[in-house]
This record gives structure tokens, C-alpha cells and sequence, in this order.
């Protein structure tokens, strides 16, 4: 069993996520305002027979993006592609994609603030009038011409972990913007009791309770500890997790009691002992951490911005008294 529990997507958790992914608006747990936002786009969109408006979904990974972006082709009785925006390199890679569609389609593109220049200007006709501009003959001859060809109505879900990495027209041409928070102790007890019973695992209230409360406020690790937990579970008791063998299990695995793991608290630590507890600016701060300054900003920060263990100062990153009194020094 590895020691520490990993922050990145793992090839393991892509094969587990699709079991446990909902399927449906009412068994997405949390977001509530997204719910309600989405319900009532997705009944006026029915009602009048069209494709559901283009929406962006902003905020850390593992909150659920991919997942919503289901739930919406799923509730819209639409089919959903899945692609990402490192994956489209040519612009005619991404004409072939749109020209794929069927009308109410929905397209999910994962990582979208990492779409190329030339990409990115093919989707603005697309998404604003449903149509893409090819060019016909050789590039440069002065026979080749701009053709318009329609496009089916389509929905286009867009997700990044930061919506400022978005440029201006992309992100104006998105009709429903929507920013996913940190999942709440009780919202993760109910993701992880859902979860425990896809999987057959027993596991009783306090025990999930403890793995929400280490779970860093996302739903992704928490699926991931839930499954580290129930092979210790198996291994060293009869498979029923109980809070305390959760505790036994967590500890051992480096999982600190508000989920911080040895990433976040080399942070910390790092901010602390090298910085005198800052201002650190982020390259300075991920060249000392080894890690990369966009995983920092992207992964590990607003976890320890949102709990009040680092504040975002225009000279840098500051350590505060309650990362100095949770780091013991
Ligand atoms: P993102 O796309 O934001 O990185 P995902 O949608 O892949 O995150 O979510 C990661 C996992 O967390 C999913 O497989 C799913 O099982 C779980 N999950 C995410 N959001 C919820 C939710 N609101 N309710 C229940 N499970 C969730």
C-alpha cells in the first residue's frame, strides 16, 4: 500500500471514477446553486426544443466538472463527446469534431484554457452562430475562397481549473458560468456512504465522516481514500471500516486530520522555514518545493487559501499563524 495518498488523477482512478460517477441532477451531492442554475436551464431549454446553452465549469480538479458535464447530456437525453484542449492541435481537427455532431449534442472539452490560438477561433462561429468558416483551394493561391457550412445546435461544456487562463472571446460566448466550491464535510460523508455502497464496502457513519473530513474538500479523494481505507480494512480487520479504523488507516497514511498531505505541508513548511513565512513569490516557491508552480497554484493553494493557511499577497504567498500552530512550530 503506498504511504501517502496522490493529488493528480492516476490511471486507477480514471477506471474507478466511471463506476462511481452519478448519473442523474439528484444524485449529484452538493453545488446546490449549480443545481438550481442547471435545472431550470436544462426545463426552459426542453420546453423550447433547443439545445441547452454553452456552459463553463471553473475550479480545482476532482470537484466534479466531467461529471456534471454527463449529468447535463444525460438529463438532456443528448450524447456527450469527451475530448480535451491539449488533445485538438490543428483547427481542422477540431472542424472534424464539431462537423461529428448531432443537433443537441453535447461537447465536453476538458482543459479548454489549453486550446491553441488557431483551435480557439474555429469554436467562435461555432458556438455563437452554429456554423465554421473552411477555406477552400490552397492556402495561399488567390483562387482559394472562405466557405461558411452550418453546424447542428450544439451544447459546448467547457472546464478549467481557472477561468482568468480563459481569454476574453472564448469565455463571453459561454451563456451559463459556473464556479464549483470545496465540498463541505457533510456533503463528503455523502458522496463517500454512496460510494462504500456501489463498491460493497461496510463502512458506518463515523468512519465516513473521518475520511470527509481528510478528504481536502474533494470528492475525487475521497473516493481514492475510501478505497485505501477498505484494503486496510480487509487486510488488517474483517473489511468493515469503523472511525477508528479509519483514524488507524489515515494516519498511517500520512493524511493529516484536515486532509493536508505531504505536498501541503511541505508547502507550508517550506513558506515557513525557507521564507521566514513569506511573502514567496510562486516561482520561488515551487523551485524550493520541487513542484510545479501551475500544480501549486491550481491543486494545493486554494485548499490552503480557503482553510486560512496561506494568504495571496501582491509580493507573494504568506504563511499564517494558523499554518505555523497546525505545522507545530
Ligand atoms: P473534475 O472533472 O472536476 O476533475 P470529476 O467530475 O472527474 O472531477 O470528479 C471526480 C470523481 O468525484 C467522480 O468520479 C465522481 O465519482 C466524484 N464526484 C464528483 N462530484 C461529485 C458529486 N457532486 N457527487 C458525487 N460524486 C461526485
Amino acid at each position: 500500500m503506498p504511504r501517502t495518498i496522490e493529488t493528480r488523477v492516476t490511471e486507477e482512478d480514471k477506471k474507478i471514477e466511471t463506476s462511481l460517477r452519478p448519473q442523474t441532477l439528484s444524485s449529484y451531492i452538493g453545488q446546490s446553486q449549480i443545481k438550481e442554475g442547471v435545472s431550470i436551464a436544462i426545463e426552459a431549454a426542453k420546453a423550447r426544443g433547443e439545445a441547452l446553452d454553452h456552459v463553463l465549469l471553473y475550479g480545482p480538479p476532482g470537484l466534479g466538472k466531467t461529471t456534471l458535464a454527463g449529468i447535463l447530456s444525460n438529463e438532456m437525453g443528448t450524447h456527450l463527446k469527451v475530448t480535451s484542449g491539449p488533445a485538438i492541435e490543428k483547427s481542422a481537427e477540431m472542424a472534424a469534431i464539431l462537423n461529428s455532431l448531432q443537433e443537441g449534442d453535447l461537447l465536453f472539452i476538458d482543459e479548454i484554457h489549453r486550446l491553441n490560438r488557431q483551435v480557439e477561433e474555429v469554436l467562435y462561429p461555432a458556438m455563437e452562430d452554429f456554423c465554421i468558416d473552411v477555406i477552400i483551394g490552397k492556402d495561399s493561391s488567390s483562387s482559394s475562397r472562405s466557405v461558411r457550412l452550418p453546424l447542428p445546435h450544439f451544447t459546448l461544456v467547457g472546464a478549467t481549473t481557472r477561468a482568468g487562463l480563459l481569454t476574453a472571446p472564448l469565455r463571453d460566448r459561454f451563456g451559463l458560468i459556473y464556479k464549483l466550491e470545496f465540498y463541505t464535510v457533510p456533503e463528503l460523508t455523502q458522496i463517500i456512504m454512496a460510494s462504500a455502497d456501489k463498491l460493497e464496502v461496510t463502512i458506518s457513519l463515523d468512519g465516513a465522516k473521518e475520511l470527509a473530513r481528510r478528504s481536502r474538500g474533494t470528492p475525487r479523494l475521497a473516493n481514492r481514500i475510501l478505497k485505501r481505507v477498505r484494503d486496510y480494512a480487509q487486510v488488517r480487520y474483517d473489511g468493515a471500516i469503523t472511525g477508528e479504523i479509519a483514524v488507524e488507516a489515515l494516519d498511517m497514511m500520512a493524511v493529516d486530520r484536515l486532509g493536508l498531505d505531504h505536498v501541503d505541508r511541505n508547502i507550508l513548511s517550506t513558506i515557513i522555514k525557507k521564507f521566514d513565512g513569506g511573502p514567496v513569490g510562486l516561482d520561488t516557491l515551487a523551485a524550493a518545493t520541487g513542484e510545479d508552480p501551475g500544480t501549486i497554484e491550481d491543486v494545493y493553494e486554494p485548499y490552503l487559501v480557503l482553510n486560512g493557511f496561506i494568504n495571496r499577497t501582491p509580493k507573494g504567498r504568506v504563511a499564517t499563524d494558523n499554518a505555523y500552530r497546525h505545522m507545530g512550530l
